[in-house]
């Protein structure tokens, strides 16, 4: 038969291995193992301190001793040595002090013992026994507090790890769902394990729809780049060849609501440490705006060619004709082909200032010369200018007296209303155009109307776009590079004003922008 205490001691020891087992949360398993300690050493109270980051000691359990005398103990923890070796781990001076100090708080403790908490070398925290009655504590219950110390060092290492782990997990769950890529892992037989926000959003599939289905059910190519998908690179081995290379797969993914998204996906294997496949992560990047930069280089490209042959053979053309020396060329013709010249090296110029412009506003760099612009004398400047080059047309600038004047960038103003009044002309065959202008509280608005064939709805939205251009019969017929509204929107935006088009079928297009202006003076 065992002795009483011996049994009561093996009880205690099974409460605590439970304890320690069936709790992960540490401030629980260290009250258990307290309080379990206390009373297999007959003790009245109890401590345990543990070592927190950069070496910090903080109480994390308190038996027997009220929430407000522990602010007596905590000088102690600053004397707590640096921990060595463990082994050699000694405690008189803190012993010492501990006697003050539970004579000072007159918590009628009399006796104490302390142990360093030891697990894997390293000291982890103190375990700390008071006795409030005058019978010290022997050899045999140091080496009982030993034995308990180093369990619940076990505990704190343990809920440690755990805890670590499952910060860890936060912190890759906050990774994962805050990136803008889409991320998708998968196991070996390609069933869904994780399926991030940004790839929801991507596919138009839920999380908690796409968990648990196949890669396939999911990511679907409605057209593929040459080169292997998934399934046709693993056919191929891949990815337990030697030194697997990531697949990449572009193409354009068919989304759950029959749309499409051009994406690229990266495929990277993960193995566990013995070399077996455990999962494969899929890395999914939205593409749009990469194509749709490919798209406009490749329009730049086009048109910029296009526009700059023309005038340039023009040039070209005429000039060898006046060259040739077996021909002579009476006055007119001489004075006609160098006005075509003349006329063909503007628009040259023309042009690369406005590609000059498009880059300058790409680059955020619009500067403006603010200065007093009166509008209405601009404007009939311009239609003056604008009369001489049609005859199909009838122009009108239509202001009310005493038009307010604006502060504004006068040169880039005039660019903006030339082109308008100039993409009237040219978009129409004839008819009335009306330069318009309305004064109202804090801004001005300017129109530019025609009586052509106007916008068609489908092209509305897009003829502020760079390069745009409808695709109509009468914008084919006129030469153009898409530029002009695109940098008209930009002129009037940078001063703080706002540009739209308004073109109800058949009734020709007007062409509206607002300044910001002083309230007239005096009101
Ligand atoms: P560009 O005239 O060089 O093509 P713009 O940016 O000035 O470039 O105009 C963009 C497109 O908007 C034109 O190609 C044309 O299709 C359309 N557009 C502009 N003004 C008019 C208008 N007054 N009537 C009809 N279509 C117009």
């Amino acid at each position: 038969m065992l002795p009483d205490f011996r049994i009561r001691q093996r009880d205690y020891l099974l409460e605590i291995s439970r304890a320690i087992t069936e709790q992960l949360d540490l401030a629980t398993v260290l009250t258990r193992i307290l309080q379990s300690t206390a009373e297999l050493l007959a003790g009245q109270a109890g401590l345990i301190v543990l070592r927190e980051a950069e070496g910090r000691w903080v109480i994390r359990a308190h038996y027997g001793i009220p929430e407000p005398f522990l602010d007596y103990f905590k000088p102690l923890l600053a004397d707590i040595p640096e921990h060595g070796d463990p082994k050699r781990f000694a405690l008189p001076e803190v012993n010492r002090r501990l006697r003050a100090t539970t004579e000072t708080a007159s918590l009628g403790l009399l006796h104490e013992v302390a142990l360093p908490m030891v697990a894997r070398d390293e000291v982890v925290g103190l375990i700390y026994i008071f006795r409030g009655y005058p019978t010290a504590f022997t050899a045999n219950d140091r080496n009982l507090l030993a034995s308990f110390a180093n369990q619940a060092a076990i505990a704190v290492h343990n809920a440690r790890l755990y805890q670590q782990t499952a910060a860890e997990k936060r912190r890759l769950d906050a990774i994962l769902d805050s990136s803008a890529d889409g991320i998708l892992i998968m196991d070996t037989g390609h069933h869904i394990e994780r399926f991030n926000r940004a790839l929801a959003r991507m596919t138009g599939w839920n999380a908690s729809e796409a968990l648990g289905r196949t890669h396939a059910d999911v990511i679907q190519w409605a057209q593929r780049q040459p080169g292997p998908d998934l399934a046709q690179a693993e056919a191929g081995g891949w990815p337990l060849l030697k030194d697997p290379a990531p697949l990449y797969v572009e193409g354009d993914l068919l989304r759950r609501d029959g749309g499409y998204l051009p994406a690229g996906i990266t495929y990277a294997p993960l193995f566990d440490r013995e070399g077996r496949l455990v999962n494969m992560i899929a890395n999914v990047r939205d593409i749009t705006k990469f194509r749709e930069a490919e798209a406009l280089k490749s329009t730049f490209i086009s048109i910029i060619s296009h526009e700059l042959r023309t005038p340039v053979s023009l040039i070209k053309g005429y000039a060898e004709t006046l060259r040739r020396e077996d021909a002579r060329w009476d006055a007119e013709v001489v004075r006609d082909s160098l006005a075509v010249i003349d006329e063909e090296a503007d628009r040259l110029a023309a042009l690369i200032d406005n590609l000059l412009d498009a880059s300058r506003l790409q680059a955020g760099a619009l500067r403006l010369n603010m200065a007093e612009v009166a509008l209405d004398k601009l404007a009939e400047r311009l239609v003056e200018k604008f009369r001489t080059q049609t005859s199909a047309h009838q122009l009108t600038a239509d202001f009310p007296p005493n038009f307010p004047p604006i502060i504004g960038d006068e040169a880039r103003l005039t660019q903006v209303l030339s082109n308008l009044v100039s993409n009237a002309i040219k978009y129409s065959s004839g008819g009335q155009i009306t330069v318009h202008g309305t004064a109202g509280p804090g801004q001005v608005t300017i129109s530019v109307s025609d009586q052509g064939p106007g916008i068609a709805a489908p092209d509305l939205p897009h003829v502020f776009e760079r390069f745009y251009r409808a695709d109509s019969e009468q914008t084919k017929r006129v030469k153009g590079t898409g530029l002009g509204l695109f940098l008209a929107k930009a002129v009037v935006e940078a001063h703080g004003g706002r540009i739209w088009v308004e073109s109800p079928a058949g009734r020709g297009a007007t062409f509206f922008f607002t300044l910001p202006a002083d309230l007239p003076r005096g009101s």
